[in-house]
């Protein structure tokens, strides 16, 4: 079941134009969740089943993404010329590579589905944990990093495999799935000790834990904030481990990380997009 508080949005501040670059409801998240627990008991109670989620964070300023952050999928990459492509960008360590980013037009929930663009490439999927920055981060470093976060949430990475920048493969809409909710970091204090997996069409493909990633939360953070400052609505999706396959439409995928939850997620072709007003 989940309540619908929506009403406690009213807190938040009015914005004219020029709009602020980062995301309203996260960067006044502590005065809206206070909002929250005032009405909560009060608001209208809606069965889960059947809704549609949307993506948590709706305005982000940047979707941050980490390369190859697990030894066992930088392998499965370097053997696998479906998976590189040939792309010598694949056998760079993230300590080298940096991070890069994603277009947020790519970013959905898990109710809208992922539509596939380019249906002659592999498109695979990728699950990963996302973090979602809470307040402005500017040169922060590691021992400090986690005070910055607001919340974590299940990361779909999708992905074209070829020879372009990831920025551009990884970037179609809807190829950045976030959901299917928010989880404070009071309920996650260590966000390096948690089970993830993917299944598709019901057979696990993807089985780790984020204590394997080569960069742990708290240095993704520092190394983030130290090319960029990072805002509240940020969100830095961590890197996926090893056991990624391609996805076609029709299938389904369950992703799960510990402490969050679990979202199914449908795939289907993308329609032709044609000329459209921006309403
Ligand atoms: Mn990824």
């Amino acid at each position: 079941m989940v309540r619908d508080v929506t009403a406690a949005l009213e807190v938040l501040p009015v914005y004219r134009y020029p709009l602020p670059g980062y995301d309203p409801l996260i960067a006044n998240l502590d005065k809206v969740r206070g909002r929250i627990r005032e009405i909560a008991a009060g608001s209208p109670v809606l069965a889960l089943e059947g809704m549609k989620l949307l993506s948590p964070v709706a305005n982000p300023g940047k979707i941050i993404a980490a390369p190859v952050n697990y030894a066992k999928h930088m392998s499965e990459v370097q053997s696998d010329s479906q998976l590189n492509a040939g792309n010598p960008a694949h056998t760079v360590t993230i300590q080298k590579a940096g991070l890069f980013l994603k277009a947020n037009s790519s970013l959905v929930g898990p109710g809208e589905g992922i539509a596939l663009w380019h249906l002659e490439r592999r498109n695979d999927h990728e699950v990963e944990l996302a973090v979602v920055i809470g307040k402005r981060a500017n040169n922060v470093s590691r021992k400090d990093a986690l005070d910055y976060v607001a919340g974590y949430s299940i990361g779909l990475d999708i992905s074209i495999r070829g020879q372009e920048d990831r920025s551009f493969r990884k970037s179609p809409d809807s190829y950045t799935v976030l959901g299917p909710w928010l989880v404070t970091p009071d309920e996650i204090p260590d966000p390096g000790q948690l089970d993830l997996s993917i299944s598709l069409n019901g057979e696990i493909r993807q089985n780790s834990n984020t204590k394997h990633m080569t960069l742990g939360v708290a240095e993704l953070i520092e190394m983030a904030s130290s090319f960029y400052t990072l805002y509240p609505g940020d969100i830095i999706s961590t890197g996926t481990p090893e056991g990624v396959s391609p996805i076609v439409p029709g299938d389904v995928i369950v992703a799960s990380i510990e402490k969050i939850g679990s979202m199914e997620v449908k795939v289907r072709a993308a329609e032709a997009v044609s000329a459209q007003t921006t309403a």
